[in-house]
């Protein structure tokens, strides 16, 4: 199963891929954990992408086709992914096809989540909320300035993937507002 998630930060691409990897026993890549793992580690990858990152900006889309790229040859990855944060531009969707071809592979399915902007601006703040009730440490692009950025970036460059995905056919819309439940009952039966 490869599947793709799209939305807006914060619309829940996170936790329903999560969710699904426990499902069919295949890993999560988010590229936006792979690069903070690599700032975290001090590599060169993740020293050119920290200040991209914190100012809630796109890092190249050079960096990111590589290390996806990477990731998908790795033995946990045989019998698929879901990617959550990437593609986020179509320069991107447009290279990920070619490296799947590269590698003799396709996609399933892409599912979009549909969310209310103006919403997403109170989970994350709930999100800040609960990571700090629970002693953990908060992204330090998780303020309200730099989330908004995130989400004009959003709408700029990633949102018109929908129209590339649509016009493959793959594309699949739920409703990212209702419960978690409620999602993941939803992706469950088109995935079914
Ligand atoms: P995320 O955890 O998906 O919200 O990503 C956090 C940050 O990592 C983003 O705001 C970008 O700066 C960077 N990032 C993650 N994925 C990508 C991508 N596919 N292309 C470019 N930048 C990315």
């Amino acid at each position: 199963m490869r599947l793709i998630f799209l939305g807006p930060p914060g619309a829940g691409k996170g936790t329903q891929a999560k969710l699904l990897t426990e499902k069919y026993g295949i890993p999560q890549l988010s590229t936006g954990d792979m690069l903070r793992a690599a700032v975290a580690a001090g590599t060169d990858v993740g020293k050119r992408a920290k200040a991209v990152m914190d100012a809630g900006q796109l890092v190249s889309d050079a960096i990111v086709n590589e290390i996806v790229s990477d990731r998908i040859d790795s033995p946990d990855c045989a019998r698929g992914f879901i990617l959550d944060g990437y593609p986020r531009t179509v320069p991107q969707a447009e290279a990920l096809d070619r490296i799947l071809a590269g590698k003799g592979i396709s996609l399933d399915a892409v599912i979009e989540l549909k969310v209310d902007e103006d919403a997403l601006v109170k989970r994350m703040e709930n999100r800040v909320a609960e990571t700090v009730a629970a002693g953990g440490t908060v992204r330090s692009d998780d303020n309200p300035e730099a989330f908004k950025r995130r989400l004009t970036e959003y709408r700029e460059k990633t949102a018109p993937l929908s129209h590339y995905y649509a016009s493959t056919g793959k594309l699949r819309t739920v409703d990212g507002m209702a419960s978690v439940d409620t999602v993941t009952a939803e992706i469950g039966g088109i995935l079914a």
